[in-house]
């Protein structure tokens, strides 16, 4: 990654650290805790679902710069989705972020600006934090995939 593209996607997750999206409680939805005791990130996920659509997510609570902006960004990448792409996009999320997860980059769009985080083996657990809650609170109210 050159220097230009790093900057770029630092100022991504700035952006979205300094103005979460979404970031407030949805009354009777779908939620989950996720902590990362390594952080003291502590974000709670809720996620609105109708006729096996992800209508609205959003999340609360306390994470460093990586957590928050990575919640952020999962809460406007996962509204609209049918439940199971919601689910696909998460999971590739998940290979992004790991080692070798380069080949996941295609067409994700500003989500790539978390793969910064593979170079901080500690910090990935911050930024797969809330889309594993995500995926807990689809879980939690029983649209089981
Ligand atoms: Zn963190």
């Amino acid at each position: 990654m050159n220097a230009d593209l790093a900057a770029l996607y630092q100022s991504v997750i700035l952006d979205h650290n300094r103005r979460p999206r979404n970031f407030r409680a949805i009354d009777n939805a779908a939620r989950a805790e996720g902590h990362n005791p390594l952080c003291g990130d502590r974000l709670t996920v809720f996620v609105r679902i109708e006729n096996g659509v992800v209508e609205e997510a959003a999340f609360q609570g306390f994470g460093c710069a990586i957590a928050t902006a990575s919640a952020s960004m999962m809460t406007e990448r996962v509204a609209g989705r049918a439940i199971a792409d919601a689910c696909a996009l998460a999971a590739r999320v998940e290979v992004l972020l790991s080692p070798d997860g380069d080949g996941a980059a295609d067409d994700l769009g500003s989500l790539t600006a978390l793969a910064g985080v593979r170079q901080f083996p500690l910090r990935i657990t911050c930024a797969t934090l809330p889309w594993h809650a995500f995926i807990a609170a689809v879980r939690a109210r029983g649209e089981v995939l």
